[in-house]
């Protein structure tokens, strides 16, 4: 077994497991061959028995581990007997994404190649008129973001009463997207006696609640630790300025990297995937985006040109590529340091999946050296940095751009996938005006601003903007570089 995860307590080596002796049919079992697996992963080798014996599973695991596999196969079991009644599915499983829901649709197709299941995907962005047909039809399974899910079973399009199995997957990402009441609404609504599959990839405090409301004595299987990151992922930091030499940067590392196939970009903000995408393709990289204010097509367009090749880069948010399955990504470049050291793990396990070597090259700025120090800490290791290209062989850190404040800013403006309620304060905005000193150290009295000098002067009447008082160095002409110029180079 080579794939990405490693259970803490697998069979030792010499004593592999088969899917033969997990209880699964004949016909599970010759989907399984026919995708070419010869032994199952440590998250199947010890869920599926598991769930096949009916019991709740609480899945500590991240993408690359199989855990796909291993909620797919033993639901698959299950649906072997009975049917479905219209509108009301028989499991459903529940994903953050509607790419992720997607991708577990196309393991359903590959899985149950044998079986004849209505697979019904319930996603936004979306038209609601065949997704309805489906579940009017009766879905075997329904696959679904738990928002559309809603949707539909409050205008009584779907009934959930009938649920024997309820995956919920990425839990952990599903509380980052600030899904969890909806959730906890979909989890009163299915019968108490189903059976609960859970996933996280981390067990922060509200999901470790979460499970203990909604699972019943679960039998709990951790693969590799969740903070661990994958060991056959070369990491390499490359010390960078901001702005367009971080660009320049990027395209040099490009351009060196070896054995080169394709690479997943990963930006902390949506505002500036917009900007490095324009750049690499005005450098004459084949680049494609992926963020969550795309449209359901234009993102799946993207994604299914960067599957086939058709572009070999492509620029994400980490809501966006969060659990994508793209099989053979070479490289992995986090153009920002994530703030949170979760999502380097996250970002990086992109590459090095299913026992290819992968590389994940981070461009560090002097601003980022705090979040690098905690990255190293959760990855339990330092991460060597590039020859010639430290922090330290930047020089001083005087010439770096002004500090900007990095709240939460990735996951608070992919929040839900809607557009961002307002926009992202500008650096200036956030920092208070220095105290006016003078020359002898002292405090001066801070001058009134210009608007209020303004009203005082015409006695209380409203003034608009300056009024007759705008300083005459604010009438002076003044050349400037065009801001889209300066932005896209
Ligand atoms: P997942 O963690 O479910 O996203 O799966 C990660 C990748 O591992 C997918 O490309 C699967 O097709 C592949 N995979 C799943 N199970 C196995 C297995 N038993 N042997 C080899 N590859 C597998």
């Amino acid at each position: 077994m080579d794939i990405a995860g490693r259970s803490q307590d697998a069979a030792p080596s010499g004593n592999k497991m088969t899917f033969r002796e997990l209880g699964l049919s004949e016909k599970i079992l010759q989907a399984v061959e026919a995708s070419g697996y010869t032994e199952p992963t440590p998250i199947q080798a010890k869920a599926i028995p598991v769930a096949l014996a009916g019991r709740d599973v609480l899945g500590i695991a991240q993408t690359g581990t199989g855990k796909t596999a291993a909620f797919t196969l033993p639901m698959l079991s299950r649906l072997e007997q009975g049917r479905a009644r219209a509108r009301m599915p028989r499991t459903l499983i529940l994903e953050p994404t509607r790419e992720l829901a997607a991708q577990v649709e196309e393991n359903f197709a590959r899985y149950g190649r044998n079986h004849k299941l209505n697979v019904a995907l319930l996603i936004g962005g979306v038209s609601f008129g065949d997704q309805e047909a489906k579940i009017t039809r009766g879905a075997d399974v329904l696959i679904a973001t738990p928002g559309r899910l809603l949707d539909f079973s409050e205008r009584g399009k779907l009934l959930l009463t009938g649920i024997e199995i309820l995956v919920i997957d990425e839990a952990d990402r599903m509380l980052d997207m600030g899904f969890i009441p909806d959730i906890e609404r979909i989890c009163k609504l299915v019968p108490f006696t189903r059976q609960t599959l859970f996933f996280s990839a981390t067990m922060p405090q509200e999901i470790v609640r979460l499970t203990e409301a909604f699972l019943h004595n679960p039998v709990r299987i951790e693969v590799a630790p969740a903070a661990s990151s994958p060991a056959e992922i070369t990491q390499v930091l490359v010390a960078s300025r901001p702005g367009a030499d971080k660009r320049e940067t990027l395209r040099k590392q490009i351009r060196a990297a070896a054995n080169f196939k394709n690479a997943i970009i990963f930006c902390n903000r949506k505002r500036d995937i917009a900007i490095l995408h324009k750049s690499l393709l005005r450098h004459g990289f084949r680049a494609g985006a992926l963020h969550g204010d795309m449209d359901q097509r234009a993102r799946m367009v993207s994604l299914e040109a960067f599957k086939t090749g058709e572009v070999d880069l492509i620029v994400c948010s980490d809501v966006a590529a969060r659990g994508l399955d793209i099989p053979n990504v070479s490289h992995v470049f986090n153009f920002d340091v994530p703030t949170h050291s979760e999502d380097y793990v996250h970002r990086i396990g992109r590459t090095g999946r299913a026992g290819k070597p992968g590389t994940a090259i981070t461009i560090v700025t002097q601003l980022d050296r705090r979040h690098i120090g905690d990255i190293e800490k959760m990855v339990g290791s330092p991460i060597g940095w590039r020859a010639g290209a430290n922090l330290e062989d930047l020089g001083s850190p005087e010439h770096e751009e002004v500090f900007r404040p990095q709240a939460p800013q990735g996951r608070r403006l992919e929040r839900r996938n809607r557009p961002e309620p307002h926009k992202p304060r500008d650096a200036g905005e956030n920092r208070r005006p220095p105290e006016p000193q003078k020359p002898n150290g002292e405090k001066a009295e801070r001058r009134a601003p210009a608007l209020h000098r303004a009203q005082s002067v015409a006695g209380g009447r409203p003034v608009v903007g300056m009024g007759e008082h705008t300083p005459s160095f604010m009438l002076r002409p003044v050349k400037l570089k065009s801001k889209v110029a300066e932005e896209a180079d």
